[in-house]
């Protein structure tokens, strides 16, 4: 798929504007030249916007025991907490597959954890142009959010 292309749920209000996505979208191609990814091949970058405006980045890096590898959406998250973040506003994925890549299911769970006002943009983009543009409760619908759910995190 050519060009630039970006759909939002109707019933969810965009938070980030044309050129906040921009930044992202770029953020995450940036960082994308840095994974480690001699396994699979499958380079992946991933950049946070906080609530302070901060954006903060992380590619994949894969281990020689596969299942020590880790996404770019979690370094990113795990980066990002190092930095001071609790909130996160939106997510940019960029990878170079022919469609838009949306996150795993282990990081949606873990984008989840830091989501301002409990749900966040995701864009994904590839390397080609190709952007997809939807809400993390749209990927993680009727999601574990608290084991006390009179006391939300
Ligand atoms: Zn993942």
């Amino acid at each position: 798929m050519k060009g630039i292309e970006c759909s939002v749920l109707a019933n969810k209000e965009k938070r980030l504007d044309g050129q906040q996505e921009n930044a992202l979208i770029e953020a995450a191609t940036a960082v994308r030249e840095r994974a480690y990814v001699p396994y699979s091949g499958f380079a992946v970058g991933a950049a946070l916007l906080d609530e302070a405006g901060q954006i903060v980045g992380g590619c994949n890096v894969e281990n020689v025991s596969y299942g020590l590898s880790s996404c770019a959406e979690r370094n990113a998250i795990f980066a990002a907490v190092g930095q001071g973040a609790r909130r996160v506003v939106a997510v940019a994925v960029v990878t170079g597959a022919e469609t838009p890549t949306p996150p795993c299911g282990a990081c949606r769970q873990v984008l989840l954890e830091f989501a301002a006002n409990d749900d966040m943009d995701v864009v994904m983009a590839t390397t080609a142009g190709a952007r997809r543009t939807t809400h993390l409760s749209a990927l993680l619908p009727e999601s574990f959010a608290s084991f006390k759910p009179d006391n939300p995190r």
